[in-house]
């Protein structure tokens, strides 16, 4: 049987292989795009026929790899960092979890290196570990019983945060309504935000509602469509009127605007009708990481890749 000292011991043995996990999970998200968004935009390069455009894209792609080769962040902006988890309430390390995702990005802040952005809000005053009020910022889904949690690391930067928009609209607008409001947050400032996009737009009952499903909009991975035919045809009919502005990569004139355009929607209540617009830069930084109640990790969206 255990004593208080092997015990104590032993918790601070799995808390430290759990943060290391998570630290360099974090460097391996900020520093290689997930499988699907490289693979999106291999099919935006090759559809753009312009010199200038092909320049564009051909320069991402020799960031990306040098990014990749070097180790180093893909963009200098590493962003404000949020966690969205998937957590089972039978993952034995549950409790671990906010202390695990300070002290990662504390040392990632370091090893990656991750640019100090955490700014406090009054006193502005940054902080050099990126540790500051409610940052890391985590968003929890409890899973009934499940024994593994997902984490997904969101690197929010500020040319892709500043285009975001929400609006409580009267049902007598009609859903249409939402259609000028989302082309003007994405053609407006969206352009400052290293096109191509992807639009993430959040639809619901209330601003907070809506915003929250906005970002989980951003973290669905390519080739998935709104579960309703309705939510699928109207992402469709976004995606090619924002398409048809011919913004291109850069804000310099293409064929394309967006990588995608997804919706997430929620009940609303039968008075509103709440829209939130969010959108990410072409250097679209989501990893996902599952992890099993013996530390044993899965990679989904990076092939081949261990930690
Ligand atoms: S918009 Fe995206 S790619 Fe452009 S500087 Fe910001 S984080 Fe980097």
């Amino acid at each position: 049987m255990l004593n208080e000292t092997d015990a104590a011991s032993g918790k601070e043995e799995i808390k430290e292989k759990f943060i290391s996990i998570i630290e360099k999970f974090i460097g391996l998200a900020a520093t290689r795009l997930s499988d699907d968004v490289m693979a999106r935009l291999e099919e935006m390069r090759k559809a753009e026929n312009t010199p200038l455009q092909k320049e564009i894209y051909g320069s991402y792609f020799e960031n990306l790899k040098m990014a990749q080769e070097l180790k180093r962040p893909c963009c200098q902006d590493t962003g404000m960092i949020q966690f969205y988890l998937n957590a089972g309430t039978a993952f034995p390390y549950l409790s671990y979890i906010p202390e695990v995702l300070k002290e990662a990005i504390r040392r990632a802040t370091v090893s990656v290196p991750l640019r100090p952005n955490a700014v406090d809000f009054f006193d502005e005053k940054i902080s050099d570990d990126n540790i500051a009020e409610r940052s890391p910022w985590i968003n929890w889904e409890l899973i009934p019983d499940s024994q593994e949690v997902e984490i997904t690391v969101y690197f929010s930067g500020a040319g892709c945060s500043l285009p975001g928009q929400a609006r409580v609209f009267k049902p007598s607008d009609g859903i249409e309504a939402i259609l000028p409001f989302v082309f003007d947050a994405v053609l407006g400032p969206g352009i400052n935000a290293c096109p191509p996009l992807l639009v993430g737009i959040g639809l619901g009952h209330n601003i907070e509602n809506a915003a929250v499903l906005s970002k989980k909009a951003l973290l669905r991975s390519f080739g998935r469509h709104h579960s309703h035919p309705k939510g699928a045809e109207f992402e469709r009919r976004i995606m090619n009127g924002l398409n048809s502005a011919g913004m291109g990569a850069q804000g310099l004139r293409g064929n394309q605007a967006v990588m995608g355009v997804h919706i997430e929607s929620s009940a609303r209540h039968t008075a509103t009708i709440a829209c939130a617009v969010n959108v990410s830069c072409y250097m679209l930084r989501r990893g996902v990481i599952r992890l099993k109640s013996n530390l044993s990790y899965e990679l989904p969206a990076y092939a081949g890749e261990t930690l």
